[in-house]
């Protein structure tokens, strides 16, 4: 596979999407970005990485981090990582990520950990579990990446912070219920952080490598077992861009995370990992470019997991 020239090809096709979308304003300091940047990587099982466009470009992760989140509760979990699972469910919500209408009725268990309830819930577990969530998810994604020069974004944790009433609002509920372990401020705080964290789609797609490995890392050593990254894989398919999952696995058919930054990682088993980037989005959060690209990626190799 001549990954530049199919990468190439991908941004050429999505180009004319990169202004369709709206960048994100409800965090204010994400509005801070121009709506015509467009990145793509690919960083194949054996460490190669291509990119094209802005793809050495850092950017707000946003709900990416969800994914790498899981990730780390369940290898620091050490193989006893069912307990998240009676805190959070894998179900694909159907409403908007930040949505509180199911928490209520659902006794404070979110439908999955890669919508805001799900996220805050396995951010509480990291917390409790390291001591430190945002420092050990900055950690992790600079080993994984390779890149230690990875950071917070201070004035976007802050602008989080300051228009944070809906994080809030869903923290208290599920503490309510019972469902956090750790003081509501000091869990969301871990959450705007984490999620403030700048990385780049080079970034990304290598620290994402470990899902295309079944779990190995880049130098061979294991992070999660080898199902524990097909769980992940299957709840990003399901779950990973909100309620749009069903669209974007049928038009890209492909595990992926979205983030209201505007990047998107998606992840072919066996494979590669890819991450894009293009900050206009649809009306539910996920990358109007990111989609494009991801679906003619797929289209030009035959590459989903259909
Ligand atoms: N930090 C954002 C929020 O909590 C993440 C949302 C997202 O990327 N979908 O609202």
């Amino acid at each position: 596979m001549d990954y530049q020239a199919v990468l190439e090809e991908v941004a050429a096709h999505a180009r004319p999407y990169v202004r369709q979308g709206r960048v994100a304003d409800y965090i204010p300091a994400l509005e801070r970005v121009s709506a015509d940047r467009f990145g793509i990587a690919v960083a194949d099982i054996n460490g190669e990485v291509y990119g094209v466009g802005d793809w050495e470009t850092p950017f707000s992760v946003q709900s990416i981090s969800k994914t790498f989140s899981l990730a780390l509760v369940m290898a620091q979990s050490h193989g006893g990582h069912d307990s998240i699972w009676r805190r959070v469910g894998r179900e694909p919500s159907g409403t908007p990520f930040n949505s509180l209408v199911q928490l209520e009725a659902e006794n404070g268990i979110p439908r999955n950990p890669f919508i805001n309830a799900g996220a805050l819930v396995v951010t509480d577990r990291l917390q409790t579990l390291t001591g430190d969530a945002s420092t050990s998810m900055l950690h992790f994604l600079r080993e994984e990446s390779g890149n230690q020069d990875l950071a917070f974004d201070q004035a976007v944790a802050d602008s989080e912070a300051e228009h944070g009433d809906r994080n809030a609002a869903l923290a208290h509920f599920m503490a309510a219920f019972g469902n956090l372990e750790n003081p509501v401020p000091s869990v969301i705080e871990h959450y705007f952080w984490q999620c403030s964290i700048e990385m780049s789609c080079r970034d990304l797609a290598v620290a994402g490598g470990f899902l295309a490995r079944h779990g190995l890392r880049a130098d061979g050593s294991r992070l999660l077992e080898a199902r524990e990254a097909k769980r992940i894989n299957a709840v990003m398919l399901t779950c990973g861009t909100y309620d749009a999952a069903g669209e974007f696995a049928y038009r890209v058919g492909l595990p992926a995370k979205s983030g209201v930054g505007g990047g998107i990682i998606a992840v072919i088993p066996g494979r590669c990992t890819l991450c894009v980037w293009s900050p206009g989005l649809d009306a539910r959060g996920n990358s109007v470019a990111g989609a494009a690209a991801l679906d003619h990626f797929t289209t030009l190799t035959g590459w989903s997991v259909f």
